[in-house]
C-alpha cells in the first residue's frame, strides 16, 4: 500500500503498538498511523523463560497481531526494506514506498544464530534448546525432563547487547529447581558459560545472583563465548575472550545445552543511515529522538540507547516518543524524559524472584517501597508470572502510561 502516513511506525511488536495505541489516547486520529509489520503473531516474550521451565501455556503467550494494533490504525503486512530519511520515505519488501511526517522505527533486534557455527541446524533436537526461539522454547522443558543422574546441562550467555539481561540464567536456576524436585539434583552437573566478567550487569543484584549460584552448586564461567556446537558428538565449543587463556577454545560434552544467541541489529537497519557505527538506530539516550534527523524516533530492542532490552523499557521509553512527537507537532522543542530504567524479574526458583528495576548507570530504582530489592520472594514471583502478563496485554499495549514511579532516590545498604 503505497501512500503518505502522519505517523509510520516500522515494527508491530512490544514498542509499536503500545507507541501507537497510545498516540491514540493523546488524541492522534487513528487514521493517521499506520504500523508496518510482517508478523501475524505477536508473542508476550517475557513469559518465555517460564514456558521453557514448563510453568507457563504457550498457548498464553501469542496472539494475532490484527487484534492488538489499536482500532482505525492501519496495518502494512510488509517490512520495511530501505530507509531514506532525507526524502522521508520508507521503501517495503514488497517493492512500494511510503513516505511520512514522523516515523518511529521499533524493529526488534535479530537472533543471530548463524553466528555460532552449526547452532542452527542442532536447534530444537539431541538436547539443543532455546528459550529465545517461539519454535523451540516447549523443547527445553522435555531437555530438563531428559536430564538423567550423570548427566550434563550447559547454559550460555551472549556478548552483550541481548535482550532482557537476566534470561541466560533464568532458566538456570529453574532448571536447578526441577532436579532438586526430581531428586537429582546432586547428581546433575549444571554449568552457566558467560561471555562478560560478570555474572549481571548491576552490580548491586550481580552480588545476589553470586551467592544463589553458588547455593543453588552452578559452576560459572566468565568470559566464554559459544562459537560452535557439534549436535553428533554433542559438545559445545567456547573462546576465552578474557584472561591470561584468552583466544584458547575450550569444548564442552553436554546432554542439555541452552543457548542464549548472540543479538544484532536488524539487516535492513544496519545498512540504513538511522544506524550508528554499530548498527542500532542512533538517538539521543533520554529524548529517544534521532540524532541527526529531528522526526526520526526509535525505542525498544533497536534503539542504540545503551540501557537493557526489556520490555519494562519500551512502557518507560513509549510515553516519552509520543510526547515528544505531539511536542512537534505543535511547533514546541522536544524533551529529555528517560532515564534508562530497565527491569528484569529474576526468577530464582519456582516460586521466587528478584525483581531487579534499574536505571542508566546500573543505579538500583524499585517501585515497591520499604521491600529490600535483592532479596527472593515469592511476591516477585507472582509479579512474574500473574502480573505482568495483564500489564502488557491490557495496559501497555492499550496505551496506558501511569504507574508508580520508580525510585530514583534508592540507597543501595554498603556491599
Ligand atoms: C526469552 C526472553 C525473555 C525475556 N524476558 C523479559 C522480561 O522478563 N522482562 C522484560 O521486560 N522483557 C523481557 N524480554 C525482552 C522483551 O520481550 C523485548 O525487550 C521487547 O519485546 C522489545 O520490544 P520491541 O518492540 O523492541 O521488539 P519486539 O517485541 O521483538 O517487536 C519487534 C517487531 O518488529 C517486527 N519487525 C522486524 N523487522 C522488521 C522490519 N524490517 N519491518 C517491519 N517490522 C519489522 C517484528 O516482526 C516484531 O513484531 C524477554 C525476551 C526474551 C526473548
Amino acid at each position: 500500500m503505497a501512500g503518505h502516513h502522519k505517523i509510520l511506525i516500522i515494527g508491530g511488536g512490544a514498542a509499536g503498538i503500545t507507541v501507537a495505541a497510545s498516540l491514540q489516547r493523546h488524541g492522534v486520529r487513528a487514521g493517521d498511523i499506520a504500523i508496518v509489520e510482517p508478523s501475524d503473531t505477536h508473542y508476550y516474550q517475557p513469559a518465555f523463560t517460564l514456558v521453557g521451565a514448563g510453568l507457563f501455556d504457550m498457548d498464553k503467550t501469542r496472539r494475532s497481531t490484527d487484534t492488538l494494533i489499536p482500532p482505525g490504525v492501519t496495518r502494512i503486512a510488509a517490512s520495511a526494506s530501505t530507509f531514506a530519511p532525507d526524502g522521508n520515505s520508507v521503501t517495503l519488501s514488497t517493492g512500494e514506498t511510503l513516505t511520512y511526517d514522523y516515523l518511529v522505527v521499533a524493529t526488534g533486534l535479530k537472533l543471530d544464530w548463524d553466528k555460532v557455527e552449526g547452532l542452527s541446524a542442532a536447534l530444537g533436537h539431541d538436547g539443543v534448546c532455546s528459550n529465545y526461539s517461539p519454535t523451540h522454547v516447549t523443547y527445553t522443558l522435555d531437555c530438563i525432563k531428559s536430564l538423567k543422574p550423570g548427566g550434563r546441562a550447559v547454559f550460555t550467555q551472549p556478548p552483550l547487547p541481548f535482550k532482557c539481561p537476566g534470561a541466560p540464567q533464568k532458566i538456570v536456576y529453574l532448571t536447578v529447581d526441577d532436579l532438586r524436585r526430581q531428586g537429582i539434583r546432586d547428581r546433575v552437573e549444571v554449568e552457566y558459560y558467560v561471555h562478560a566478567p560478570v555474572i549481571f550487569g548491576v552490580p548491586f543484584f550481580a552480588r545476589q545472583l553470586v551467592k544463589i549460584a553458588e547455593a543453588c552448586g552452578v559452576k560459572v564461567f566468565y568470559q566464554h563465548n559459544l562459537v560452535a556446537v557439534d549436535s553428533k558428538a554433542k559438545t559445545a565449543t567456547f573462546e576465552i575472550v578474557g584472561g591470561e587463556k584468552q583466544g584458547q577454545r575450550i569444548a564442552v560434552p553436554y546432554d542439555m545445552l541452552h543457548v542464549s544467541p548472540p543479538q544484532s541489529p536488524p539487516d535492513a537497519i544496519k545498512s540504513s543511515p538511522l544506524a550508528n557505527a554499530a548498527g542500532w538506530v542512533e538517538v539521543n539516550q533520554n529524548s529517544m529522538q534521532h540524532v541527526r534527523h529531528a522526526n526520526v524516533f526509535s525505542l525498544g530492542d533497536v534503539a542504540s540507547t545503551p540501557n537493557s532490552k526489556t520490555a519494562a523499557a519500551v512502557r518507560k521509553q513509549a510515553p516519552v516518543v509520543v510526547r515528544n512527537i505531539l511536542k512537534l507537532m505543535h511547533g514546541a522543542t522536544v524533551e529529555n524524559g528517560y532515564d534508562g530504567y530497565a527491569s528484569c524479574p529474576l526468577t530464582t526458583a519456582n516460586g521466587k524472584a528478584i525483581i531487579a528495576e534499574f536505571v542508566y548507570g546500573g543505579k538500583v530504582t524499585p517501585t515497591l517501597p520499604l521491600l529490600d530489592p535483592g532479596q527472593q520472594r515469592w511476591l516477585g514471583w507472582w509479579i512474574k508470572k500473574s502480573f505482568l502478563p495483564v500489564l502488557y496485554w491490557n495496559y501497555m499495549l492499550r496505551g496506558h502510561e501511569w504507574f508508580p514511579r520508580h525510585n530514583t532516590a534508592f540507597k543501595e545498604p554498603a556491599a
